[in-house]
């Protein structure tokens, strides 16, 4: 039996190696979804087998609480809130591996290797601090906890210095397993670093700590599938941990900031040294705000367009007016493709999503590095509600927070259109020089009024 529930482990392994190829890109995404729930229901279907199982019925008790509110949640939950959903289940994965490790370390006359023991520790470690850090990061992005970095002097030394505790307690265990006190000092004081080791991160930069702590929990799970000898366990977690790992890289490499500054640099304190000029004031008070007859005059008269969403897209929901609106100017003979910068938003993939919502082509959508050549042979650019990816200060002030950050060169482009509210900054907390230059046109408003103002204006 064990034979037939490790190749069906093998077989599930497969699925998920294929399903993580798929999702790099949108147009197989939903493909890699699908191997990747079979390969799921593989692995639970195998486990099921194990002749060890004692009973079934709290098995099928916790399958189908889970199931409710996993379906129930992945129904009702809005895309925007994506990250609060995938911290929760980062906080559950990281739950779940601490609390199947802590159950088979008080298993009646269990013996550990020394592996066992060391890779079991390991697990309630990180799986704890997965748990309540991944709690904070959803209260941070709920508004629940305050989303700007909590500091107080001398915090990075009491953060090592209870990691030096879990650390000796650790050792103790392993020398004596039977020292149930220090184990649950273990347990306490992880929970409370995975507290402390998020509080000072600011809430916009959750996204990133998110995909750190999901890269934890895979971690806390291969450590269990090690403690447990369960191959399944050991290459989901490892792929988790690598992916999750992978892909914070890749976000703070797109932010040109290192995850040391990310974990340690309390990005977006509020001392910003720029934000809330009026739309009609604005730095040096050279912004041009125009009318939305005279943009659409623009859009008119354009033979290729480069739509560029940001947050502001997102915040206002406009993506399906947006649509609507390259549709029409399709329709009129114009070229209209989309920008989308790797970090613009507040989660990865975030503009990608949206417009997939909005059935948007794919064949529409470019990578930075694929259009950033396109923007000085294009007429126009739309920038809705994008702001630090597309700030010239990356490229030209090395004083700037966001200095050497890859941005997209829209200030190539003829004419450069703008919709925002106001003046405030995005993100970084920056102002940005694009928005005074010669060429650019600020439309301020809500952006899904201002593009169906625009859509109403061309039609007329
Ligand atoms: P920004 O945060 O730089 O700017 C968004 C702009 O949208 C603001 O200037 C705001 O201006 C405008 N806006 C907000 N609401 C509306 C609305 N309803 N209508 C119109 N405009 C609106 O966004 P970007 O996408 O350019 O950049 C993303 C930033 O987030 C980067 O700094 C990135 O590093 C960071 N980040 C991204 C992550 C990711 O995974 N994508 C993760 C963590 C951080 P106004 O208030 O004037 O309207």
């Amino acid at each position: 039996m064990f034979e037939l529930i490790n190749f069906v482990y093998l077989l599930s392994a497969v699925l998920f190696m294929l399903g993580l190829k798929y999702l790099s890109s949108p147009a197989t995404a939903r493909m890699g979804n699908k191997l990747s729930m079979v390969g799921m229901g593989l692995a639970i279907a195998a486990t099921l087998l194990n002749p060890d199982i004692v009973s079934f019925k709290m098995i099928l008790i916790g399958i189908a609480i889970g199931t409710v509110i996993g379906a129930v949640a992945a129904i009702r939950v809005e895309m925007t809130s994506m990250p609060e959903m995938v911290a929760l289940f980062n906080g559950c994965g990281g739950a779940a591996s601490a609390l199947v490790a802590l159950a088979e370390f008080q298993g009646p006359g269990v013996a550990f290797s020394s592996f066992g023991l060391i890779t079991l520790i390991l697990s309630v470690i990180v799986g704890s601090l997965t748990f309540t850090g991944s709690i904070i990061a959803f209260g941070k992005l709920q508004g629940l906890v305050p989303s700007r970095p909590i500091c107080y002097p001398g915090q990075q030394v009491v953060n090592a210095l209870i990691l030096l505790a879990v650390a000796v307690l650790g050792v103790i265990v392993y020398q004596d397993p039977a020292n149930l006190f220090s184990f649950y000092g273990i347990v306490g004081i992880s929970l409370l670093l995975g507290v402390l080791a998020v509080i000072p991160i600011g809430g916009a930069d959750m996204p990133v700590i998110i995909s750190l702590l999901n890269s934890y929990s895979g971690v806390a799970v291969a450590m269990t599938g090690f403690a447990l000898a369960n191959n399944a366990l050991i290459v989901v977690g490892s792929l988790v941990g690598a992916s999750g790992l992978f892909l914070t890289k890749i976000m703070c490499d797109a932010m040109n900031r290192s995850l040391a500054n990310v974990l340690f640099g309390a990005f977006g304190s509020g001392d910003s040294p720029a934000g809330g000029d009026e739309a009609t004031g604005g730095p040096g008070g050279a912004v041009k705000g125009y009318e939305v007859e005279d943009v659409a005059t623009v859009l008119e008269n354009a033979g290729s367009l480069i739509v560029v969403p940001g947050y502001g897209m997102a915040a206002a929901q406009a993506q399906h007016v947006v649509r609507d609106l390259c549709d029409y100017l399709q329709e009129q003979g114009v070229e209209v493709r989309y920008a989308i910068h790797p970090v613009a938003g507040r989660m990865p993939g975030h503009m990608n999503v949206l417009l997939a919502e909005a059935d948007v082509s794919y064949d529409l959508l470019f990578a930075m590095e694929d259009i950033n050549e396109e923007f000085a042979e294009t007429d126009a650019v739309l920038v809705i509600g994008a702001n630090d990816v597309v700030n010239p200060a990356a490229r030209s002030n090395p004083s700037s927070p966001i200095y050497g950050m890859p941005i997209l060169n829209v200030d190539a482009a003829r004419t450069v259109i703008v919709l925002k509210r106001s003046m405030n900054p995005g993100f970084a907390g920056i102002e940005n020089e694009l928005f005074l230059k010669e060429n650019t046109m600020m439309l301020f408003g809500d952006a899904k009024k201002s593009v169906q103002n625009l859509l109403l204006a061309l039609k007329e």
